[in-house]
């Protein structure tokens, strides 16, 4: 092992960080992680961090969990790589099966890629062959929301719907239509939430109605837009949208990528307003945060419309090296059997009602303008005049500043703008919740003071 001053400088010389302004990263002294230990990180000198945000939205049951980590050495002494293109392998059969099983009504059929981004990409190209072979080729466009994100690949970022990351990229995305996404603190639709009559829906309603016939499908962060900052729909919004999209004959895609696999304490968020998706996007924790994959779920509908002769080339001409991969699906059906023998999200519930509970003090802090919690998704939006809820300047860096006090004080988190996530670990325990929540306050405190 090198010692740390030579990897500190190698990282600062070689590596180019995602998301990062790497001008600010060569200034600092990085971080560098060795080790993880249940909801643990651990650095090059010893020193422990809770890991606030699942190492990325990822992690399940913990870093070091033994049965992820037998799955994984089992498997990769029978085999590491086969590829899927028409060729099975076990432990890419046996997943299918078991997310099938868990998935909602009507998926029936399994793609793997091994990122959110592809995730949604299939989905979407998926969509769009869909109505081509069936004949309707005006079909061409999608509706998706403003503030939405669905990963960095050209054309997930064409449905994605934050000017910050997006804006830049404009001339070469495709187009789509953008619905206003509820965002009941800063409504784009400059309503209340107790007299609005979620006319969001209404607005989707009608520009649905308006385009129905150029459009292949409707893609929704369900319940939670993540990246926007942790903006949560109103309850019925997901339901409304779902029953639109139906009513004018277009497919639905629930792009789970952050919120399955219990992070919003049901499997998938879908399953807060029984919501049937044509497609839904899986990725983030599907190996519980221990290999890349992902997986597009979808019905016998769209894949029957891919169904003919070989020669008729309506095959899905997509597919990605490391597809199916078997290490990774191993780890994936050892991370789903968790769920069940652990009852992780039987103990998952009381967690979340604590942290409803534990967020409330937060409510008191002169610069929180709004806590907002999806099972275990949490944000908290800072701004300079609660009363006007005038924002922070970027420069002021209120939500860097936050999480570089979090980190003096043992805590791993990552901000959205001036937007602090909370993502722990599915299975932390109630003391380090309350140490994390204890530190995120006292880091909030001391640079809004
Ligand atoms: C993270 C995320 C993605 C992209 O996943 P990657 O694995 O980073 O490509 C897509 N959709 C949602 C909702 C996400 O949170």
């Amino acid at each position: 092992m090198k010692d740390k001053k030579q990897l500190t400088a190698w990282d600062k010389k070689y590596i180019w960080h995602p998301f990062t302004q790497m001008k600010d990263y060569m200034n600092m002294e990085p971080l560098m992680i060795e080790r993880g230990e249940g909801c643990y990180l651990v650095d090059t000198d010893g020193k422990k961090y809770i890991d606030g945000v699942s190492s990325l939205w990822v992690l399940v049951h913990g870093h070091k969990k033994k049965e992820l980590i037998e799955a994984l050495i089992n498997q990769s002494q029978k085999l590491c790589h086969s590829t899927l293109l028409g060729l099975a392998n076990v432990p890419s059969t046996v997943l299918a099966q078991k997310l099938i099983e868990i998935s909602p009504k009507g998926l029936t059929k399994v793609f793997y890629s091994d990122n959110g981004s592809t995730a949604v990409e299939i989905a979407l190209k998926m969509a769009y062959q869909y109505w081509q072979q069936k004949g309707e080729r005006k079909r061409k466009t999608f509706i998706s929301f403003t503030n939405g994100y669905h990963g960095d690949t050209i054309g997930s970022v064409s449905v994605g719907g934050i000017d910050l990351f997006h804006k830049v990229y404009k001339p070469l995305l495709f187009k789509t239509y953008k619905a206003p996404a509820p965002y009941c603190y800063r409504c784009p639709l400059k309503l209340k939430r107790e007299s609005c009559d979620m006319a969001c829906v209404s607005a989707y309603e009608q520009l649905v109605h308006s385009h129905r016939h150029e459009l292949c499908a409707a893609i929704i962060e369900p319940c939670i837009q993540g990246a926007a900052g942790m903006i949560t729909q109103p309850r019925g919004f997901l339901s409304a949208i779902w029953k639109i999209t139906k009513e004018n004959g277009i497919l639905f895609i629930a792009d789970e990528v952050a919120t399955g696999f219990g992070r919003t304490g049901t499997m998938f968020a879908c399953e807060h307003e029984k919501v049937e998706p044509d497609f839904l996007c899986l990725a983030k924790g599907i190996t519980g945060g221990y290999l890349p994959l992902a997986a597009t779920l979808t019905t016998d509908e769209v894949f029957g419309g891919f169904l003919g002769e070989f020669h008729e080339f309506k095959t899905f001409f997509h597919g990605h090296t490391y597809t199916g991969n078997p290490v990774a699906s191993a780890v994936a059906v050892a991370n789903i059997e968790l769920f069940k023998t652990e009852k992780t999200l039987t103990h998952l519930k009381p967690k979340i009602r604590l942290l409803t509970k534990e967020l409330e003090r937060f409510k008191n802090l002169p610069h929180v303008g709004e806590v907002r919690q999806c099972g275990f998704m949490v944000g908290i939006e800072l701004v300079r005049n609660r009363k006007t809820k005038e924002p922070f300047t970027p420069e002021e860096k209120v939500g860097q500043r936050a999480i570089w006090e979090a980190r003096k004080r043992g805590v791993v988190i990552r901000p959205l703008g001036d937007v602090i996530v909370l993502m722990p670990p599915l299975v932390i325990e109630t003391e380090i919740l309350q140490e994390l929540l204890h530190v995120t306050y006292e880091s909030i405190r001391v640079v809004t003071e």
